[in-house]
């Protein structure tokens, strides 16, 4: 690439954690400061234009809360659509327009400051009253004031990404899960922010949706304007901006050798996932949504090794009642049928929250009230998805998996739940498969301490490394300072997925991995060789994966993980598993620019 400072060109590094590159104009979301209202006096003669930008910008967001309601009537249902009335009735209520006119004309301040004075008071005023209805109203109206203002500074929605008008490159100090999952994918080319992670719930839908991205780039949202120019590597991490025509020459030619390997992976599409020495590795894929299984089956998955139902649960308004849950749940069992799907119950709380849901924010979420905790206090909540999966189950290969198991009592307390559902199902004549297997995610230390108990209560164990790793190393999988400590490699890691496999395969029962690790092809030797019978990833890495494995030979990574169990280094370990990868097919490693 050109040297900085001649052409204008200028690279900042990241974390690399989509693959694939793009470039376009960046539309910069503001975060905190696009939060800032300007604050100034008018005079006599200004205010009437005040007031008529008031109405201007009360007509746009009617109109644009008219569409939102339409659109969620369609895609999610008239009830939860009900909810923007009282946005609707909000705009019109007399006490707080009102009072933004009578700010302006008496006290002589800009619209914007006004609406939002007027509006804080509002908010405030239904938030202390001791009523649950009025106290939601609260959030609605925090919601519709954003909006409002939004339309007075001519300023974009940050979370609304799902109606770009043009073609960019979204540049966020952050973007939370729920954003991104409503990321338009025909508009958005790919998204860079200023912290997150590798193993991130927003980084793991930028894999899903194959969109590049970048996260931990320092200050990057007040370095770039709207508009800029920028080249976008999801390969090694950066951002160029300002790229000169030889820097897109280069990337052009990266693009054109991926092509070529893409085009040589399509070969293992309908082939077996089985070593060069004849083992069996069950390669499935990961979804967040039920869309998803179009890409499952076109990618050579052998079904789906993890089902995050979480995305069925945020950016809405209501819970999704047992019926919209089982018809989501069925749609995938019957489409990748006489595969399994491996269902996961609800892993609320971390970094993926719903807003109908009152989880108060916590110091640390990720050690909080997340997955099974949750679940099990909220036993209506979770009662109401086990006998969905259930029901489910009669129409499918559906397996069912707890997350965030710590260790052998919330396994006992989820089950009995269950068998209270069975029994309910069975007295209201409702059919589901009487042999549907429950597993766990291994993702807590003390689970895979615990598992050769855990092993005699379950049918399989996933390992859900994201949060493994991020636990044993006391590493926040979000927090971009400290990533180069998250390291999937470390001696301690590996000993953790052994413990496991072995205390599995004495119980005759399978491994799997889902966490992002089983994604990356340097370490898929190493993950063999432990023992590993199962690798579940993002549909896009199937099919390297798949090509990996069927060059590999079991007996070769059984060495390989024999020398890392006695390593005291995982820089060593990752080379030497990287050195076996990249031995089968250079190419799969061949990202250089
Ligand atoms: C994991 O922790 O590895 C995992 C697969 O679960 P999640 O990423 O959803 O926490
Ligand atoms: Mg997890």
């Amino acid at each position: 690439m050109s040297a900085a400072g001649q052409t204008g060109e200028r690279i900042i590094r990241g974390i690399p954690v989509s693959e694939g590159v793009c470039h376009g104009k960046v539309l910069v979301l503001g975060g905190a400061e696009s939060l800032a209202v300007p604050q100034y006096s008018i005079g006599e003669g200004e205010t009437a234009a005040h007031i008529e930008r008031l109405q201007k910008a009360l007509t746009t967001t009617r109109r644009q809360v008219l569409d939102v309601q339409q659109q969620v009537s369609r895609t999610i249902g008239s009830r939860d659509a009900d909810i923007f009335s009282a946005h609707l009735l909000v705009l019109e209520d007399p006490a707080l327009v009102d009072e933004v006119i009578r700010m302006i004309e008496e006290d002589k301040v800009n619209v914007e400051h006004a609406f939002k004075v007027a509006a804080a008071r509002y908010t405030e005023a239904l938030s202390a009253i001791d009523d649950e209805f009025l106290r939601e109203r609260a959030a609605d109206m925090r919601d519709v004031t954003q909006r409002v203002l939004n339309n007075l500074l001519g300023r974009m929605d940050d979370n609304d990404l799902s109606r770009l008008e043009a073609p960019c490159i979204v540049i966020s100090p952050d973007l939370a899960p729920s954003q991104t999952a409503v990321l338009d994918k025909r508009r958005v080319l790919g998204f860079a922010t200023e912290i997150g992670g590798k193993t991130s719930h927003t980084a793991i839908m930028a894999r899903s949706l194959q969109i590049p991205a970048v996260v931990g780039l320092g200050n990057v949202s007040r370095e770039l304007v709207t508009g800029q120019h920028v080249l976008l590597d999801g390969y090694n991490g950066l951002l160029v901006i300002s790229p000169t025509e030889q820097t897109l020459w280069e990337y052009g030619q990266l693009a054109k050798r991926q092509l070529s390997l893409e085009t040589k992976l399509r070969d293992t599409l309908d082939k077996a996932s089985v070593t060069f020495d004849g083992a069996r590795i069950v390669l499935s894929a990961n979804i967040e949504v039920p869309e998803e299984v179009e890409q499952v089956k076109a990618c050579g998955a052998e079904g789906v090794g993890l089902y995050r139902t979480e995305y069925l649960f945020i950016n809405r308004r209501q819970l999704p009642a047992e019926e919209e849950q089982y018809q989501a749940y069925r749609s995938v069992a019957v489409a990748v049928k006489p595969h399994p799907v491996i269902i996961r119950t609800l892993d609320l709380g971390g970094d993926k929250f719903c807003s109908h849901l009152t989880m108060a924010p916590e110091l640390n979420p990720f050690l909080g009230w997340r997955a099974i905790r949750f679940c099990l206090q909220e036993r209506d909540l979770f009662r109401t998805q086990l006998r969905a999966i259930l029901r489910a189950s009669a129409e499918g290969n559906v397996k069912m998996m707890y997350p965030m198991i710590s260790g052998l009592q919330e396994l006992v307390e989820a089950n009995a739940l269950v068998d209270e559902c069975r029994a309910d199902l069975r007295r209201q004549g409702v059919p589901f498969d009487e042999n549907l297997e429950i597993g766990i995610m291994i993702e807590i230390p003390s689970a895979a301490l615990a598992a050769p108990a855990l092993a005699k209560r379950v049918k399989f164990f996933s390992l859900g490394t994201n949060d493994l790793i991020q636990y044993s190393l006391a590493v926040d999988r979000l927090n971009a300072r400290i990533a180069h400590l998250y390291e999937p490699t470390h001696p301690s890691i590996l000993r953790l997925i052994q413990m496991t496999t072995e205390a599995a395969h004495a119980q005759g029962i399978w491994t799997g991995v889902c966490g992002e690790m089983a994604a990356d092809a340097a370490l898929t030797p190493l993950l063999l060789g432990l023992g590993v019978d199962e690798i579940s990833v993002a549909p896009a890495s199937v099919p390297r994966i798949k090509h990996l494995i069927r060059r590999l030979k079991l007996s070769e990574t059984q060495q390989l993980a024999k020398s890392a169990l006695a390593s005291e280094s995982g820089e060593e370990i990752l080379a030497a598993s990287r050195k076996l990868a990249a031995e089968m097919d250079p190419s799969l490693f061949d990202t250089a620019v």
